[in-house]
């Protein structure tokens, strides 16, 4: 037979990737995938390997909120398709765009359940932690597979799409100009959503009855990157605004109508609060209960029908994109002006400058060791001379201290634990924002945050990112100092090593180590990590016997019955 105009369904994938624009993709090969993944990088796609499947698709995730199209992630079969499949339903549950893609072992096996080499039902698993889960079987579908998962992830509320690549699929044989025709870039796979002129009308009329009106921007509305136009109504209108912890920086933390350091001030008194691309979730106590005014009325501008009334009534919805109705509102003040008064922003400005006063107080204090502010302080002038850092966070104190005194100046600056509050996802973020913006990226973690990933700084070094990872290392989850109850003076549920030398790890690898344990010391190491543009790991010594439990949530512990 002759062969020679006959291609396969990894290169027809491949292909297809290409013809999409896809330029990069995060993983961790083996069978069936790696040809795969030598084959994409063979014609020019960017491939970073990881050391976990869970890291990788964390990377994908933020890549998919920075800019909007789907990040992409490979997965092996089975025990690596589960541990990538955290990170999609972690992004799902964000609202980034991306896709996990896994080779998955022989199906006729898998269905009869006769115990294949990594035999799992993979499509059925990833459906409930993922947007949508799609299986393509056969090489003329590639492109429309492709172009499906594209579309799942980036229109409507954006998420997580599971495309699911058969051994079979990937070996199987096609005629290569079939091939070659079937593929096609999906048309406007993200379309505008444009709302009612009646939504905005009444949503206008609610903000302009309000005598305290209160915006709160969410990750939703950094995702929507309509910048220009959020900063243009809010400046317009005059009405104060509190980031959500990813929306900080879409306008500088420092502007004048921001309320962040009047958060329960504003949140207590807002007669009308308009919500932008945020949920009332647990982050916003449910919209309800004594952190809220009990007279309180809603504009939402959501892209997801579903979302409005999900926890308290709306008064008025505003379904669509953001950067559409956020458009419409703005042309829509010609008509129906809106202003907040003097008097709401001088109550809120009294309430910043005190809060402002205690927060700097805390950051200059001097301790030793150092408290999580007193190296936040540090932190915090080495980020105030680089105002275009990203910065990624996680950990309990370590992510709720750094987010309130850290401020942010530009929008998706900032990658957090995000809607589920989730460890672990620091690596992964770090590598994904350096790779997609070539720009310098500082990481702040709780010792126990960056074990769950830690290895990935292998990964940075391996592929000389410019990441200046900071462990504020207290020796412990929330702290260092507990015991064991038993009195048998084993490790405590919380305890970690108090002495442990993170930055000994990264010099196996190459990288800059440094271990500090005064405000100084820290400062000088974290300017020279971003200065230097190379892969540094700082050991920051943190008192053991600071640190709430559970941060800032502790509330949500159960009240057990001897509890304290
Ligand atoms: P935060 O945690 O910052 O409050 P959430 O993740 O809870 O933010 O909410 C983000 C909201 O933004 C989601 O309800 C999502 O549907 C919405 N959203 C995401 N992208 C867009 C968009 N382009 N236009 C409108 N709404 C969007
Ligand atoms: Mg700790």
């Amino acid at each position: 037979m002759d062969n020679s105009n006959l291609t396969d369904g990894m290169h027809v994938f491949v292909d297809a990737l290409l013809k999409n624009g896809i330029d990069t993709i995060y993983g961790v090969v083996g069978i069936p995938v790696t040809d795969l993944a030598r084959h994409a990088q063979e014609m020019g796609i960017k491939y970073y390997g990881f050391r976990h499947e869970q890291s990788a698709g964390n990377a994908a995730a933020i890549t998919g909120f920075l800019t909007k199209k789907p990040g992409i992630c490979l997965t092996v079969s089975a025990p690596g398709f589960l541990n990538g499949l955290t990170a999609l339903a972690n992004a799902t549950v964000n609202g980034f765009p991306m896709i996990q893609i896994s080779g998955s072992s022989d199906r006729a096996i898998i269905d009869l359940q006769q115990g294949d080499y990594e035999e799992l039902d993979q499509m059925n698993a990833a459906k409930p932690f993922a947007k949508a889960a799609y299986r393509i079987n056969r090489p003329e579908d590639i492109a429309v597979g492709l172009a499906r998962a594209i579309r799942t992830a980036i229109s409507g509320r954006p998420g997580g799409v599971y495309l699911d690549l058969t051994t079979a699929l990937l070996g199987s044989t096609i005629d290569k100009t079939v091939a070659d025709n079937s593929l096609f870039v999906p048309v406007c796979p993200a379309p505008k959503q444009i709302p009612s002129q009646e939504s905005i009308e009444r949503a206008l009329k609610l903000l302009g009855d309000a005598k305290k009106p209160l915006i709160i921007l969410g990750k939703g509305a950094a995702y929507s990157q309509a910048d220009a136009n959020i900063r243009e109504f809010i400046e317009t209108t005059n009405i104060p605004f509190l980031p959500m912890s990813m929306a900080k920086g879409l306008l500088e933390d420092d502007h004048k109508l921001c309320a962040a350091a009047a958060r329960s001030l504003v949140l207590e008194n807002a007669d009308v609060v308009m919500l932008v691309g945020a949920r009332l979730n647990w982050l916003l106590s449910h919209g309800k209960g004594k952190h809220w005014n009990p007279a309180v009325r809603f504009v939402q501008l959501d892209i997801e029908p579903k979302e409005i009334d999900s926890n308290v009534r709306i008064d008025a919805p505003v379904v669509g994109d953001i950067s559409s109705s956020i458009e419409l509102m703005v042309a829509g003040l010609g008509k129906s002006p809106v202003k907040a008064s003097s008097d709401w922003l001088a109550q809120i400005d009294a309430d910043k400058s005190v809060n402002i006063q205690k927060m700097a107080a805390k950051l200059a204090a001097v301790t030793s060791p150092m408290d999580f502010y007193t190296a936040l302080g540090a932190v915090k002038e080495v980020i105030d001379a680089n105002k275009d850092i990203y910065l990624v966070n996680e950990g309990a104190n370590t992510l709720d201290d750094t987010r309130n005194a850290i401020n942010m100046y530009q929008p998706r600056h900032r990658l957090d634990c995000g809607t589920w509050g989730v460890m672990g996802v620091g690596m992964g973020y770090a590598i994904g924002a350096a790779v997609t913006s070539g720009k310098p990226i500082v990481m702040i973690d709780g010792d126990s945050a960056f074990g769950f990933s830690g290895m990935e700084i292998e990964t940075v070094c391996r592929f000389k990112l410019p990441v200046t990872i900071v462990i504020f290392n207290n020796g412990g989850i929330y702290r260092g100092d507990h015991i064991d109850l038993s009195g048998k003076g084993a490790p405590s549920p919380t305890t970690l090593m108090v002495s442990a030398r993170y930055d000994k790890l990264i010099e196996a690898f190459g990288g800059t180590p440094y271990n500090v344990a005064t405000p100084q010391e820290l400062k000088d190491a974290l300017a020279s990590g971003i200065t230097s543009g190379k892969p540094t790991l700082i050991n920051c010594v943190i008192d053991p016997a600071t640190g709430t439990e559970s941060g800032h949530i502790s509330s949500l512990n159960p009240k057990t019955v001897a509890g304290k």
